[in-house]
Order: C-alpha cells, then structure tokens, then sequence
C-alpha cells in the first residue's frame, strides 16, 4: 500500500485516498474480485488505475463508449502512463503503434469495447501476454436491468475463463441491488468483495423553483453562472431548439443536442462543450453519458424528469471535480401532464403501473418541503442522517414567519368543491379571481357564490397557495389530468375550521443569498488570477488539440489561485499536480502566477489607478456579505442563537455562514462555538484526528468513523474551530 500511496501522490498528484478507495486497491492487489458501486465523480477510475500501475502484467479495461475511452486514455497519458487503446476508429497507423505497445509489454492500460474481444486479432494478442486484471467500467452494461444493457456485455464473462490468474473488477454507479447480483453472475466473478460508496454528492447545491416564466428564470440563473460550464436538460427536442435559439439571440454561448441531429451535429457540438469552446449544452436526456468533463458548474432542468433516477443520473454530471455546482430543477404541473401523456401510450400495463409511480415520486421530491438530500438519498435505500444539509434550496430557506391562512384555504377549497372537483389550478384560481373568460362562462361558474372572492391575493400567490395545501394534504392533484380534488383532511378545514398556518410570500432563487458551503469543497481564491490560468489552459489545450480539464481540473487551478505557489516544489502540493505534470506544465503556470502577484504587489506600492488590494477585490465579487457581518457580530459578542434570530434563519444557517467566514482566513471567537457543542471538551481531539485522517471535506464519513456517536451541528463546529486552529 505505501506503493499505492506513493502513486497517488506522484503520478496522480493527491495527498490522500478518498473513501473506500484505499480498501478496494487493497482488495484488487490481493487478487480478490472486486465489485466497485460509487457515484460519478466518487473516483472509481483511480481504483483499478493504481494497481494496474503495481501489476506486472496488463490490465484490461472495458468500456462501452469510444469518446469515454479517448478521455481516459489522453488523462492517463497526460500523468505520463502508456495506456493503450485498441478500437476500429484508429488511423492503421495509430492502431499499430498501440498493438506493439501492448504485445512488448510497454502498455499497463489496455481499453477496449467489448465488441473488440470476439476480432481473432485480439484474442490472439492477448494470448501471447500476461493479463493481471479485467476491468469492467459501466458493469450496469452486462445486465439486462441495468438502464443500457449491451449484448455485447455478455461475452466477458467467457473472457474471464481465458484467463484465470487475472483479478475482474467490475465499475458502476448504478446501485440497484438487483443489476449488483446480475454483474457479478454474469462476470463469472468469484466470491467478491462489495464495496458500496455513499450517493450523497455533498458538493452539488440542489434547488427546485416553480415554474413561472422559464425563459426568464432561465437567463436570470445563467447570470449568475457567467463564464462557467453547464448543460440544460429539455423535455422535448422542440424545446431544445427554440431555447437554443433564444437563448444565444441573447448572447450566451450555447449548443443543442439531441437525436434528431446528425450524428455529425451532435458530436460537433459535444466536443465544442468538451474544449470549452461552448459554455452551455441545451439536450434531451440523450445527452451526457459520454462525458467525463470535469467543470460542469450546473445543471437546469428547463422540464421537470421522469423519474428521480434520471434527475439524480443528470445532476450528477455536474461537479465531479469536487468543486460546487448548482442544480436548479424549474417545477410545473403542467409538465406532469406532458409526462403522463407519453407513459399512457406504453402498451404494457405494468410499464405503465410503474412508470406512474416513478413519477409520482419525483413529484413528490419537487413538492417537499424538507432537505432535498435527505429524500434523494433515502429514495435510492441509503438512510442519511442528518436533517439539515446545507446544500439545498429548503435546508438553506430562511424561516419565514407563518401566518394564519385559513380563509384563503377555505375560499379555494370550496371552489374547488363547487366546480366539481374537475378542474386544474389554473382555472379554480381564475374562478376566484373574478377572470371574464369564455370557459367560465360556458360553465356558468360567474353565478357561483365563490366567484372573484379571492382578488386580494395575485395568482402567483394562489399558486403558492396551493402548492402548500397539497404538501399538508389538505388537497390532492390528480397526476393523470392535473385536477385539484378534495382530500379528508380538507373537510376539516372546511367544516371544523381547524386552522391552516403557511406562508405569503414565494421563495426565491437561493443562489444569489448563499453562494459558498465548506461543503461544497470551494475556498476562498483570486478570481482574477483564476481567470488568467484558465485562459492559459485553454490556449494548451488547443494546440494539443485536448481537452481543458485533461491538462488540470478546475479544482486545481482554484487552488493555485488560493494559494499562490511561486516554485516547483509549493505547486507540487497543490492537489492534481504530479511529476508528469509539474515537467510539462509547471513552469508555464507559474510564470502566470509569479507575474500576477508582482503585478499586484506593486499596485499596492506604487498605488495608481487600480489599488485595490486582492482580498479587497474578493470582498466585492461577493455581493453578498452576509457572512462578514454575521462573522464579525459573533466576534462582538453575539451568540450563534441570537444571530439566528435577528436575521430569522435556522441556527445550521448561521453555522455555515460562519464555516465561509473562517474559510476566508478570519479569526473567530471559539468560546461562541463551543458553547453550543454538547460533546464533551477531552473527547474533541478524536473528531480532529479524524479530520486529520480523513479530510474535512465529508462529514458524513467522519460521523461514520466515529460510529454515529458525534451530532452534524458538533461536527460543523467543530469542523470551524479545526479550521481556525490548525495552522496556529
Ligand atoms: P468516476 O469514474 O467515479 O465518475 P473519476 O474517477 O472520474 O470518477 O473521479 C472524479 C474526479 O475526482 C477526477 O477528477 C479524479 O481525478 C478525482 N479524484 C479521484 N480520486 C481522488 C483523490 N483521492 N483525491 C483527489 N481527487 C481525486
Ligand atoms: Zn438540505
């Protein structure tokens, strides 16, 4: 393992193994069969990629798209390891290269597609050399219930059988216990060992806003995403069409994608995304399983998904450099009657049985009212623990005040009842607002007692209303037609007049209040400088024709930008730089930074027109200073309760404004933290050496190790003061 290690850190650049991984190289080095289940992004590719490194012998990945082994192959490349690939694309001359590379022994890394096993030209390379491991990516392939089964899939387990002294790993992110059981029967595999990561993606920042006008919110969310990578998910290919057209009539930088363009097309524009040469992806669901860019910073859903499988396959695209991404989910019912037309033209029945209730569970998830991580993780069979996560829309919501809402919940009750209970939100609330339209007419509905009773709230607000009548089940949509019904619980409110409390006012987007979580992985950095070695990277990028994050992910670059490394041997620390690297790109980097630094050293002493100090500049990037302000009153003084109260936020809300402000270098007042914290004080220096040993980055892993003994709030305090104290 020390040999492991050593590779993580020169090859690869990290200081340390994240979850599990240490465990399943360990299991692979032993020659155990190994069966890997872990989100995207958790960092599957290191745990067959490192022992292939320590085998004498070759390693044998396979993958089922060609665009995904190109990335893996040129990432490998680029930390100075011969991979291999072997596929029909190759120019002849490329192809023999790589067949020579693999037959003398020069290629640790062989990648193909599953097809290529059954050409005798392979089988009889393969026969002439020492294979280690068989690598299986996207195992969920080789099973029929897995979302694309390929039937090519099925021969592996035959290629197992030729060559038994080699280990078979299998790689997936898809977690259904029923897909697990057919990969390993079907991979032949032997006794193997199951490692299942957590689904909890800490760093993505999950929000879901109703629907109102979806153009605007759209353009108004990219706004606050300038410069950044993302991809926006459509229900329609018409859809995907007229936003792409819209959208860049306003200047973004925008592609669609879908299938119905050509192939042509649709590649074009995926590697124009890839090479950040187009910031924003407007697709169908076709789009993203080819992928492996890194800085994808959000992900839109302009419509809302099928089921929560997808969603959550979806925002996983984003973020898997660690680094913070938005998700923002744009939720009508409109789009569950779109949805549902489409699953009733299915001809089985059961499908169909099935395909509603997935529905209806991401329903649900867009209507909840609780942290969103809990009902995504709980969905997929995880319990997660905590209550509060910090890192969405409902978690971060500030507590508005409730009110006593029962008149407005009696006016539409009634209306909903005295129009038959057939008739969608729209039109009750157009009852209630007095609208002259033909239907109400036709109807007769102008001669009800409940008409134009309710103009003292705007439809938006009714639209509020209802959704929180439904989420306290006081009312029901009927998810086949859309229309609003009565539920037993409203006859309560109707009759007995038990009181409805609620809010008035609609939430807003949450992104522009809380932009930064410890979470989320993000430090505090020099935007500007950040700026410069991005466009660096690019200019690298293009005259070796790959793409960006191939050269450093955006995690990287923020962290040269933080840290400000002026040699060798400080750039080498900075997470992602290893040897291969610092040789090719060291110098070029550094220069960038060394001339940006003196460039700002003499501004502040040789003040001229720009004298704004960095951190100054930083300050003002960050519009929201909130966290300064709550920061600095809890070093006067204030208790974190009492800040909870004047600005009317929950008390993890004041938490992780002050995880921000000690993550900006501040001081803080460490009396204000331990106060609140119920472990006692000697067993503190157990939760810091797990954090010692484990990173600060998941909390949910050193509550784990501590055997759930030790609360989220005390974690995240604690988490602060180790923070502040660690570098006295
Ligand atoms: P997956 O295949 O599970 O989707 P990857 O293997 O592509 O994930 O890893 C996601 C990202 O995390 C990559 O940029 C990878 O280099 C990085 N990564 C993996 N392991 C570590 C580690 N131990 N420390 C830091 N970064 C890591
Ligand atoms: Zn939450």
């Amino acid at each position: 393992m020390k040999q492991a290690h050593k590779i993580l850190k020169e090859v690869f650049g990290y200081e340390s193994f994240r979850y599990l991984q240490k465990e399943i190289i360990q299991n692979i080095l032993n020659k155990n069969d190994t069966l890997v289940i872990m989100p995207t992004g958790g960092g599957k590719s290191i745990c067959y990629q490192i022992p292939a490194l320590l085998f004498d012998g070759l390693t044998i990945v396979i993958s089922p798209l060609i665009s995904l082994m190109r990335d893996q192959v040129e990432q490998l490349r680029q930390l100075g390891v011969n991979a291999a690939l072997l596929n029909s694309s190759l120019s002849q001359d490329i192809y023999r290269i790589n067949y020579e590379n693999v037959k003398t022994g020069k290629a640790k890394l062989l990648y193909m597609a599953p097809e290529s096993l059954a050409k005798e030209e392979i089988t009889s390379l393969l026969k002439t050399i020492t294979v280690d491991c068989i690598t299986v990516d996207e195992a969920h392939c080789i099973s029929e219930w897995g979302h694309d089964f390929r039937k090519d899939y099925r021969q592996l387990g035959n290629l197992r059988k030729n060559f038994p002294s080699a280990v078979c790993v299998g790689l997936t992110a898809t977690a259904t216990p029923r897909v697990r059981d057919d990969v390993i029967v079907n991979l032949n595999m032997v006794q193997p060992q199951k490692f299942v990561a957590s689904f909890n993606r800490e760093n993505l920042f999950l929000q879901v806003l109703p629907k109102r006008d979806a153009f605007e919110q759209t353009v108004d969310f990219l706004k606050e995403h300038k410069n950044q990578s993302g991809i926006i998910y459509c229900f329609s290919r018409k859809q995907v069409d007229s936003l792409n057209d819209d959208l860049s009539h306003q200047g973004f930088s925008t592609r669609p994608y879908h299938a119905g363009l050509s192939d042509e097309e649709r590649n074009r524009n995926q590697d124009l995304f890839i090479k950040d040469e187009v910031q924003i992806i407007i697709a169908t669901i076709a789009f993203g399983m080819g992928i492996n860019k890194s800085n994808v910073r959000f992900v839109l859903h302009y419509d809302l998904p099928k089921n929560i499988e997808s969603y959550y396959q979806e925002i996983g695209r984003s973020g898997r450099d660690g680094l913070r991404a938005d998700c923002l989910l744009l939720f009508s019912y409109a789009d569950i009657s779109k949805i549902n037309y489409f699953i009733d033209q299915k001809e089985n029945e059961l499908e169909m049985i099935s395909a509603k209730a997935h529905l209806n569970s991401m329903v649900k998830y867009a209507e909840s009212d609780i942290c969103r991580r809990n009902t995504l993780i709980n969905y997929f069979g995880e319990t997660y623990q905590t209550e509060y996560c910090g890192m969405c829309d409902n978690c971060l919501a500030e507590e508005k005040e409730m009110v006593d809402i029962t008149i407005p919940a009696q006016k539409l009750l009634s209306t909903v009842k005295r129009t038959g209970e057939i008739f969608g939100a729209n039109y009750i609330i157009d009852v209630l607002l007095g609208e002259e339209s033909d239907r109400i007419f036709s109807n007769g509905h102008q001669k009800l007692p409940v008409y134009a009773i309710g103009s003292e709230f705007d439809k938006k607000q009714w639209h509020t209303f209802v959704n929180q009548f439904i989420r306290k089940e006081i009312l029901t949509r009927d998810l086949e037609f859309g229309s609003l019904k009565l539920t037993k619980k409203s006859y309560d409110v109707l009759l007995k007049k038990d009181k409805v409390l609620g809010f008035i006012k609609e939430p807003g987007p949450i992104t522009k209040k809380v932009k930064f979580s410890a979470k989320s992985g993000d430090q505090a950095y020099d935007n500007e400088l950040f700026e410069l070695l991005r466009k660096k990277r690019k200019e690298i990028a293009e005259e070796n024709g790959i793409p960006p994050y191939v050269i450093f992910n955006d995690k990287t670059l923020t962290q040269m930008a933080a840290k400000l490394p002026q040699n060798e041997s400080s750039l080498l620390g900075i997470s992602g730089v290893g040897i291969n690297k610092l040789e090719s790109y060291g110098n070029i980097f550094l220069s960038v930074i060394k001339k940006y630094c003196s460039q700002k050293r003499s501004q502040i002493f040789h003040p001229g027109k720009k004298t704004e100090s960095i951190s100054r500049q930083r300050l003002k990037a960050n519009s929201d200073l909130r966290y300064t302000l709550i920061g600095e009153s809890l070093n006067n003084g204030a208790s974190i309760e009492e800040l909870a109260k004047e600005y009317k936020v929950k008390l993890p809300t004041i938490i992780s404004h002050l995880e921000r402000y000690v993550n900006e270098g501040k001081k803080i007042r460490i009396e204000a933290l331990t106060q609140r914290i119920s472990l006692p004080k000697e067993k503190y220096a157990k939760v810091f050496d797990a954090f010692k040993a484990e990173g600060m980055s998941s909390l949910s892993i050193i509550h784990e190790k501590l055997g759930n003994e030790v609360s989220y709030e005390d974690l995240h305090l604690l988490r602060i003061i180790f923070s502040v104290t660690r570098d006295i």
